[in-house]
């Protein structure tokens, strides 16, 4: 009987082991990486050597059609971006440096806070510091270096340091040379081509120090942009301003897949949620781009 009761507690310890493992699996498979190519246009992707994003796109599901919000202006965008919501919702419009969102918003890092998910961002713009509220945000480094041509490698590689050390759950990476380089030489110049190559190298030095770290098949991936640009602005609302790319690639992604439905920015939030097993919050206004997950995810 006293064997029986021993071999039961071990038993007993021992499923509650594996379904700490398992737990704690599927944790580190629901991580993300958001790297953001400011002002990168669709069709710039396709004109120049971009390898690292081709493999993303070649691992997982994309498009060049995704669509950006009303104004077409980098803070508005990402504060639709973060908090899943149009510019009527958010009442940002401009590029403020003393942003007021409205209350009824939810952003993404408040709620991985409430759900006890470690963020991180790295940033070149300290106007998008204010796309989370004070204390939601495990980390945070804003380098104002955007004037130096390599300001994309110096980000990523300040972002891979720390994503390496620390593993967090959710790491926002801002690339901002591309836009830069638009306002200064022109959209599709080749001074901004050969940005975009560069942020291209960029994510390619992200993804090699997650490989090097053995932690590739950690980490979920999404590129995408805010907005695209043409001349030397992204004020007007034509294609080329508002289709932006947008791919996701990572353990529970499709492969190879070209995305059929419509994707807006506003998406990208509900979708890191759906990875990362965060619920749905009401007042996010996208929806999870849900044809990019594997059957066995759905
Ligand atoms: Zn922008």
């Amino acid at each position: 009987m006293c064997v029986a009761g021993d071999i039961l507690l071990l038993l007993t310890l021992f499923i509650v082991v594996l379904n700490f493992i398992s737990i704690e699996k599927s944790f580190q498979m629901n991580r993300v990486i958001l790297i953001i190519i400011d002002g990168c246009r669709a069709d710039a992707l396709q004109q120049v050597q971009t390898a690292n994003i081709d493999a993303l796109i070649a691992a997982g599901s994309s498009c060049f059609g995704a669509c950006t919000v009303i104004p077409p202006i980098t803070l508005p965008c990402h504060f639709s971006l973060f908090t899943s919501s149009h510019p009527i919702s958010h009442g940002i419009y401009n590029n403020t440096g003393r942003p007021s969102p409205s209350p009824s918003v939810a952003g993404l890092i408040e709620v991985l806070a409430y759900h006890h998910r470690h963020s991180a961002a790295f940033f070149t713009w300290e106007h998008l510091r204010n796309l989370w509220p004070p204390g939601a945000i495990n980390f945070s480094l804003c380098s104002n270096v955007v004037q130096q041509g390599d300001s994309d490698r110096i980000i990523a590689d300040l972002a891979t340091d720390y994503i390496v050390e620390v593993q967090p759950d959710f790491c926002f990476i801002y690339l901002e040379q591309t836009d830069f380089v638009g306002h200064a030489e022109g959209w599709m110049s080749t001074g901004y081509l050969k940005a975009v190559e560069t942020a291209d190298k960029a994510v390619g030095s992200v993804l090699s120090g997650l490989q090097e770290a053995g932690l590739r098949e950690d980490y979920h991936i999404i590129v995408q942009s805010d907005h695209g640009g043409q001349k030397n602005h992204h004020t007007e609302t034509q294609d080329a301003v508002m289709n932006i790319p947008w791919i996701a690639a990572g353990p529970s992604i499709r492969t190879g897949h070209i995305i059929q439905e419509p994707v807006s920015i506003v998406d990208t939030v509900p979708t890191i949620a759906r990875i990362m097993g965060i619920p749905h919050h009401l007042a996010w206004e996208g929806k999870a781009v849900d044809e990019i997950f594997l059957k066995s995810q759905e």
